[in-house]
């Protein structure tokens, strides 16, 4: 009777969502599923296949006989955690053929990843999902609720009841959500989440994002899901997987605003963004309370001052009858003075434009709820952006220089003294908002010190190629603008301190993106962890933003992901980091892994011994890597990436690793050209190699350069020139450096 009316709600469950909430939610997954295979069922030994050497394996497993290797997850057909007479018997029916293996990986109807999922020992179909009473659509835990469900159905084909208040089943897995504003949820914080198996029932704790984060936590862990892109998700294979009793897990995130942009797919938030527990902007429609809400700004990323300036100078409508006050913001900004972004910054010590400046702050971020950038104030995650522009015209006027100068407050200090007067007026308007201003001047202020409502926001470093705070830049040496961290250092250094001082936070971009030369990614997958790990250990960065895009033809998404895991879990170690690029890698490019990470290792040993500081952004590949490294090491790397695309065995798989093999071509055949070419020690394997990459780029409309018009794909085949030079022109070699 019970599984009866279990059934009954349970379709009655799926057909409401559909309709309505996911619907409007789009919680459907809109991404594929990629199958791990790990192990045939049936196959004891590991051979690859199912016979009776097999058979004999599980029998001398089951008798107890020692001598044999034997895989449990390809042997438990039952599923029960031990090897038995049981598992023999359906062995049999394998090697009989009256059953295939396959038919032993299927519930409902549905191939099963994970064939048996138990809690605490008991069996999940034994559990409903249970939600506070009062809890609607639009809390967190209602949408960890469905997150869970959906993926414990997917993975394991149970589909589990969500129910409110009591349980209707022995078992329970309870999303227990505080109010943030209560003596409970303020232990947690908006991030903060446990979850605890005791008495055989699953307990999750959490305010605005906690149990959703910790749904995904549990999906990752035990269920074998990993989140690698917006439009693939990647299962493990199991037959058994046991959330044991006493299991209790607590986490409290360090860094509080955590952002990446990087071409993740199409779909929904929720299969990348939300799952990796991003929470910065830029989310389209995610920006809801329900989905844990956001910490980024509001209104406008980064500078601002010339928006505020063209709001604050604008005019209302003479006649607004009619208009939205949507409509009435908007066309007050377009009435009024929009300054050289490039060019220009405001007088801080003027009365007058700082009522310009501050009143266009309120109206345009005003206009930014309007358009409907949901703002959490009251939770204490929301900010405003409020930054000079993106140049160094600082104001020169008396009272300006008096400031920087004669006090040696320096240009950060005269423009955080703007800031800080505006943290503490805006208070009366938003109770809890956060301003956040960006720091560039390399001068620092004598007294001045950040409002505690001030996030400091620090961009970008002068090198890519060394890591932060190990003193390894040249002060000169044919960079480009003689550019190095040195300073960089010092500064994150200095603004750590004095945010840590007052309460302030210090948010960091970084800039690893291949952002125009397409053909050849910046070799800092290392630097990623040693750099991220140096800013909230030695700077107290709270606050993170990864700047990813460009094309994907090397490891830009790998980065990205990589960074993404680091900004939720920055405690772990440098194997650990590795750990998770190697996963990334096995996820995206099949067996042969290893020998990726050992191409991205010896990539980056490359970038080391280039011999100078470089910025990925605005240096050439051919100044980022060694040539004499890379000629002699060549025939290696290249033979790495051959041996993982013959390990490889899915087609997406194979058609990245040939990609990777043009781009390694590209950079390989430019380190060779004169040795090779020109000296005529290898010209057939030169001119095939040659050949062969040209032709890939051509047919497969690889996009070489950010814009194609600068650096047109070259017309036809051409030996002579240095490959290098012929795809980017002089644009190839920072004149100076080398030989
Ligand atoms: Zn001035
Ligand atoms: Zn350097």
């Amino acid at each position: 009777m019970k599984k009866t009316l279990f059934s009954l709600l349970a379709i009655a469950l799926v057909f409401s969502l559909s309709t309505t909430a996911f619907a409007a939610y789009n919680f459907s997954f809109g991404q594929s599923f990629v199958y791990d295979e790990t192990y045939v069922l049936g196959d004891a030994n590991g051979d690859g296949s199912v016979d009776g050497k097999d058979s004999l394996n599980l029998k001398a497993a089951v008798a107890g006989m020692g001598g044999y290797s034997t895989d449990i997850q390809a042997t438990d057909i039952d599923a029960d955690g031990a090897l038995s007479a049981k598992d023999s018997y359906s062995m049999k029916l394998i090697l009989s053929g009256t059953k295939r293996s396959e038919d032993f990986e299927v519930k409902n109807g549905e191939h099963v990843q994970l064939y048996r999922l138990t809690v605490g020992g008991y069996d999940i179909s034994d559990y409903s999902i249970v939600l506070n009473e009062g809890i609607t659509d639009d809390d967190n835990s209602y949408v960890a609720a469905l997150i869970l469900q959906k993926y414990v159905e997917k993975v394991t084909g149970e589909l589990i009841l969500i129910t409110y208040g009591t349980a209707t089943t022995d078992h329970v897995i309870r999303l227990c959500q505080y109010d943030l504003f209560t003596e409970e949820g303020q232990k947690y914080g908006v991030e903060g989440l446990r979850y605890e198996v005791k008495d055989g029932d699953l307990n999750i704790y959490g305010t605005l994002r906690g149990t959703m984060y910790a749904v995904y936590e549990i999906l990752e862990q035990y269920l074998g899901i990993r989140f690698s892109s917006n439009n693939e998700t990647f299962v493990y294979k199991a037959r058994l997987v046991d959330i044991p009793e006493g299991t209790e897990e607590e986490i409290y995130p360090r860094i509080s605003f955590r952002t990446a942009r990087q071409t993740f797919g199409s779909s929904g938030a929720l299969n990348y963004y939300l799952a990796l527990k991003l929470n910065g902007d830029y989310l389209g429609g995610y920006d809801e309370k329900r989905f844990g809400t956001l910490s980024g700004p509001i209104y406008s990323n980064a500078h601002s001052f010339n928006e505020y300036w063209k709001m604050g100078t604008g005019t209302y409508p003479a006649n607004t009858e009619g208009m939205t006050e949507s409509q009435i913001l908007e066309a007050k900004y377009a009435s009024g003075t929009a300054p050289d972004p490039y060019g220009w910054q405001p007088c801080v010590t003027n009365e007058k434009d700082y009522t310009t400046l501050f009143t266009g702050m309120l109206e345009c971020n005003r206009m930014g709820m309007l358009w409907g950038n949901t703002p959490f104030i009251e939770e204490g995650v929301t900010v405003f952006s409020f930054s000079i522009c993106d140049n160094q015209n600082y104001c020169t006027c008396r009272n300006c220089r008096k400031i920087a100068v004669t006090q040696k407050e320096g240009y950060s200090g005269l423009y955080l003294s703007l800031y800080n007067r505006a943290c503490v007026d805006v208070q009366e308007y938003y109770p809890g908002v956060r301003l956040m201003g960006i720091v560039y001047a390399k001068d620092f202020p004598a007294t001045i010190k950040p409002d505690e409502n001030l996030v400091i926001l620090y961009c970008g470093t002068g090198c890519n190629n060394h890591m932060l705070g190990r003193e390894e830049c040249y002060e000169s040496g044919g960079q480009l603008n003689n550019s190095n961290n040195n300073n960089d250092v010092f500064a994150l250094n200095f603004w750590g301190d004095a945010c840590k001082e007052t309460g302030a936070d210090l948010w960091f971009w970084v800039y690893p993106v291949t952002y125009h030369y397409y053909l050849v990614g910046c070799p800092n997958i290392p630097n990623l962890y040693y750099d991220t790990k140096y800013l909230m250990d030695e700077c107290n960065v709270t606050g993170i933003f990864y700047e990813g895009g460009g094309r994907t033809y090397n490891f830009e998404t790998l980065k990205a992901y990589a960074s993404v895991r680091l900004m939720w879990d920055p405690d772990m170690t440098y194997e650990e980091y590795v750990e998770v690029c190697k996963e990334y890698l096995y996820i995206n490019y099949g067996e042969g892994y290893e020998e990726l990470w050992e191409y991205i290792e010896m990539q980056t040993e490359a970038g080391d011994q280039c011999g100078t500081c470089f910025i990925n952004n605005f240096d050439r590949p051919g100044d980022m890597y060694s040539y004499e490294y890379i000629a002699e090491n060549y025939e290696y790397m290249r033979s790495l990436l051959v041996t993982a695309l013959n390990k490889a065995e899915r087609s997406a798989h194979k058609s990245k690793i040939e990609t990777l093999i043009m781009s390694c071509d590209f950079l390989g055949l430019s380190s060779v050209h004169t040795d090779w070419y020109v000296n005529e020690n290898n010209v057939e394997l030169y001119k095939e190699r040659y050949a062969n990459m040209y032709n890939y780029i051509v047919s497969n409309g690889i996009v070489t350069f950010s814009e194609q018009s600068v650096y047109p794909v070259p017309e036809s085949l051409d030996y002579k020139t240095n490959p290098m030079t012929q795809f980017y022109n002089e644009g190839s070699r920072r004149p100076g450096i080398y030989p």
